[in-house]
Formats: structure tokens, C-alpha cells, sequence
């Protein structure tokens, strides 16, 4: 039986229903699947396709689909909340479950709240059709490639995998590398810069475009061997001249720029995997010194003051990281404030360092055999590690524009 109470106790942090039951739901699988199957997905590299198997059987593939079209219609905070349950017990799994969540919800929820003409808005819930029915119905699964190794990932400069407009549909060419669940996901909703004869290539023009995985002219190529998130398979995907008709586009031109501008917390999506880390890592520390971890000797470890101070110390620093996260996924909506924003960059950067601080605190604490690799705690730090590298909103990233952002107002310059 799962005794692992809540990250975000409903009563205590004011959960809605849904939000409450998607978590216990989550909960659930993670403890009684996922946390097993962990180690031999992170130690050979491999996609966890059992997990997705259970998580569309368990209707967790549609959380973000609206529920008019079958899905569970959950919100923003609802699907961040329940990743994090996730992430407990398989930081890969959770990492990779957001990759596809976005396919539906910075359509779904975050696309409702962007300016469309009546015809744009048509043609939107068209398309969107067709996605949430291939994942409601048929359990397909959805990447988000747009990481280059430039500066478009960072936002920067637009991305340089192009997006060319024929007759009936795209035609797609370029390279994406780091593209977590690469060779498993069935559509690949990769963001392109729409080549417009004779303009210079702007942001403005990104594409959202669903690429089937068995198009002609995609392929995936690289090894992955990597320190952590081992089981996300993120390898280099290849464009090579790939048709794909126009129902496959995933927003209309013109609308991801507006959510990355208008609905910034869309970025924040990467953290809950982080954040549930955090916890494991904090409940191992907890587990291990009583001497109740599953299969160790009954040794306690929590009569030493050492001991105490340093989860004393994790506690605090975990109670603080979900705080801040808290706060900020609750508060995330189009057009925020800039001290929203800036709070959101705060809590991103506190989830992804902290998440390893922490890890690297229960491993201090707990000693030499937390190393081991039959303890999921060495697995959790260097998963861990991960968190700061993911752009757009890396931990420098983070520091930079809080820093900037916090000294000069818009068109201020010395
Ligand atoms: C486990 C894992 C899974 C991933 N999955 C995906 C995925 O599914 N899809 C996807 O698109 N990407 C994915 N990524 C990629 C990730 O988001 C980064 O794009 C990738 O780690 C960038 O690597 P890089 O070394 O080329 O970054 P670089 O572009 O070389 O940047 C290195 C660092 O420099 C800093 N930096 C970069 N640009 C700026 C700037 N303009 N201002 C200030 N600082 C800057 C950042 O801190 C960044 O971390 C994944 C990465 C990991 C580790």
C-alpha cells in the first residue's frame, strides 16, 4: 500500500476536487508502477512504455484534453500539480509526460485565452479535433522538439528549422537535437520558422506543427548516453524535406508567439518533474534515517543530532521551493504582472536548484550506501541535475532577467 502522503495536501493548500483527485490518481500509478520500474529504465537508457501505457489507460494521456473533446480538462495548475506526483517516483517519466501534455494544453486552455479572428479560431478547433482524438481515443503520444543548440530555444532569435507553406499543408527541414521521447512519440510538435520569400525570418512567424513520426524524410539519429533523465531518450531528430498537410498545424500563425509572450508561465511547465524530485528526495532522507526503507535492515540513523540539523535543513529548503511554486502556478495567467513574472522565474529557478541541493543533502546525510544503485537516491541527484539545463527558462536564464528585469523598466538603457 502507497502511505506517501501529498506533496500539496488538498485541505492544507486549498486543492479544487479535480485537482485533488488527479493527484491521488497520479499518486497512485507512481508508487505502485513507476517508482519499480524506475531503475531499469534509467539504467538502460530506455523509454518507459509501460508508464504510458498506464497512464492512458488510466485517462492521465488526456489530462490537458478539453473535456468537450473526452479529456479531463484540466487547467494549468491541475496538470502541474499532478506531474509532480509523477516526478516522485520517475523524474524521466514526468519530464517526458510534459512534453506531451503541452501538445493540449498550450492548445487547449492557453490557446482559449489568446486573440483569434472568428475563422483563425475555426480553423484552430479543427485541427485540435484531431490531435485530442488520436490521444483520447488511440493513446498517441506527442514531443515537443524545438531545441536547436542556438539561441532559438532561448528565445533569442527564431528558430532556424523551417516551415515552408505548399499547396494543402508544410513542408518541414531542419534539425532538432535533445528531443526527449525521440523514436517513441508518435507526432513530434515541433516549432518552425515559417519561411516567407523575401522577409527576414522573425519570431513573429513561428510554426506549431504536428510531424507524424513515420513521414517520409524524419529520422532520428545520435546516441543517448547521458548523466541523468537517462530513460527520456532525447536524441536528434532530422527534417528532411517532410510533407505534412495542413491539419497537422497544432496553433494557427502568429498564435505561439503570442503565448510565449502573453502566457509566460507556459514555460514553467518543466518544473513539476523538478519539483517532485525535491520531495522524493526529502522522503527517502526521512525513510532511511527511521530504518524503514523497504528491504534495508531496520538500522535507525535519526538519533544523531547531525542528523536532525540536516533534515531539518532539507525541510526548510523543500518548504520554501513549494511555496514559491505554489504561489506562482496558482497566479499564472495571460498577461501577468511583471512582479508575477519575475516570481515565476524566482520559483523556477528555486524548484531546479533546489532539487539537487536537496539531493545532494540526503546523500551527505544518509552516508555511503545511498550511493548505491539499489537506492533510488543516487538516480534522483543526478536526474536532479537536469533541471537547471532545460531552456528556455534555465537557472541562469532565470538569474539573468530577474537581475536586468529588476533594475530597468522597458526602454530603459544606460
Ligand atoms: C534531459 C533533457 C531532456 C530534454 N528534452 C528536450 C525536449 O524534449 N525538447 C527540447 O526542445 N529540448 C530538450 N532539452 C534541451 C534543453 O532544453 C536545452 O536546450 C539543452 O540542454 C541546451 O543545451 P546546449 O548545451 O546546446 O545549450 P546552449 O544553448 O549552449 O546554452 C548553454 C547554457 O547557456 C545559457 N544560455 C543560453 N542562451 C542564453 C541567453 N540567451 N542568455 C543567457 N544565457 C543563455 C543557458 O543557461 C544554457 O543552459 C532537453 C535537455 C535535457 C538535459
Amino acid at each position: 500500500m502507497n502511505d506517501d502522503a501529498p506533496i500539496f495536501d488538498p485541505q492544507a493548500f486549498r486543492l479544487a476536487p479535480q485537482e485533488a483527485d488527479l493527484t491521488a490518481l497520479a499518486r497512485r500509478l507512481g508508487a505502485e508502477n513507476f517508482a519499480g520500474r524506475a531503475a531499469a529504465y534509467d539504467r538502460d537508457a530506455i523509454f518507459p512504455t509501460e508508464n504510458y501505457d498506464d497512464l492512458h489507460a488510466a485517462g492521465l494521456l488526456s489530462i490537458c484534453v478539453p473535456k468537450a473533446h473526452g479529456g479531463h480538462g484540466a487547467p494549468y495548475r491541475a496538470y502541474m500539480l499532478t506531474a509532480a506526483e509523477i516526478g516522485r517516483y520517475c523524474g524521466a517519466t514526468a519530464l517526458t509526460f510534459n512534453m506531451h501534455v503541452c501538445s493540449c494544453l498550450w492548445t487547449g486552455d492557453l490557446a482559449d485565452d489568446l486573440d483569434m479572428d472568428g475563422l483563425e479560431r475555426d480553423r484552430h478547433d479543427r485541427h485540435r479535433a484531431k490531435h485530442y482524438a488520436r490521444i483520447v481515443e488511440d493513446g498517441r503520444i506527442y514531443a515537443q522538439p524545438f531545441s536547436e543548440g542556438g539561441a532559438a530555444a532561448a528565445g533569442v532569435v527564431p528558430f532556424s528549422t523551417s516551415a515552408r507553406k505548399v499547396d494543402g499543408g508544410w513542408v518541414i527541414k531542419g534539425k532538432k537535437i535533445f528531443a526527449s521521447l525521440s523514436g517513441h512519440a508518435h507526432y513530434y510538435g515541433v516549432l518552425c520558422g515559417e519561411v516567407k520569400p523575401g522577409e527576414k525570418p522573425s519570431r513573429k512567424d513561428t510554426m506549431y506543427i504536428a510531424v507524424p513520426a513515420d513521414a517520409e524524410g524524419v529520422s532520428v539519429e545520435g546516441d543517448w548516453d547521458p548523466l541523468g533523465m537517462r530513460a527520456t531518450v532525447s536524441r536528434n531528430l532530422i527534417f528532411k524535406d517532410v510533407f505534412v498537410s495542413e491539419d497537422e498545424e497544432l496553433m494557427p500563425r502568429g498564435v505561439y508567439y503570442q503565448a510565449a509572450t502573453r502566457w509566460p508561465h507556459m514555460f514553467m511547465t518543466l518544473s513539476p518533474a523538478y519539483m517532485g524530485i525535491a520531495q522524493a528526495a526529502y522522503d527517502f532522507t526521512v525513510k532511511y534515517l527511521r530504518g524503514e526503507w523497504p528491504g534495508l535492515p531496520p538500522v535507525k540513523r535519526r538519533i544523531y543530532p547531525t542528523k536532525q540539523i540536516a533534515l531539518a535543513e532539507m525541510r526548510v529548503r523543500l518548504e520554501q521551493t513549494k511555496a514559491l511554486w505554489f504561489q506562482a502556478i496558482s497566479e499564472a495567467r495571460p498577461d501577468p504582472s511583471k512582479e508575477q513574472v519575475l516570481r515565476a522565474y524566482a520559483a523556477q529557478f528555486s524548484v531546479m536548484e533546489n532539487a539537487n541541493a536537496l539531493c545532494q543533502l540526503a546523500i551527505r546525510t544518509c552516508g555511503g550506501q545511498s550511493m548505491l544503485k539499489s537506492l533510488p537516491i543516487e538516480r534522483l541527484y543526478r536526474d536532479s541535475r537536469c533541471g537547471s539545463l532545460m531552456l528556455p527558462w534555465t537557472a541562469e536564464i532565470c538569474l539573468d532577467r530577474i537581475g536586468r528585469e529588476g533594475l530597468y523598466e522597458p526602454g530603459e538603457s544606460d
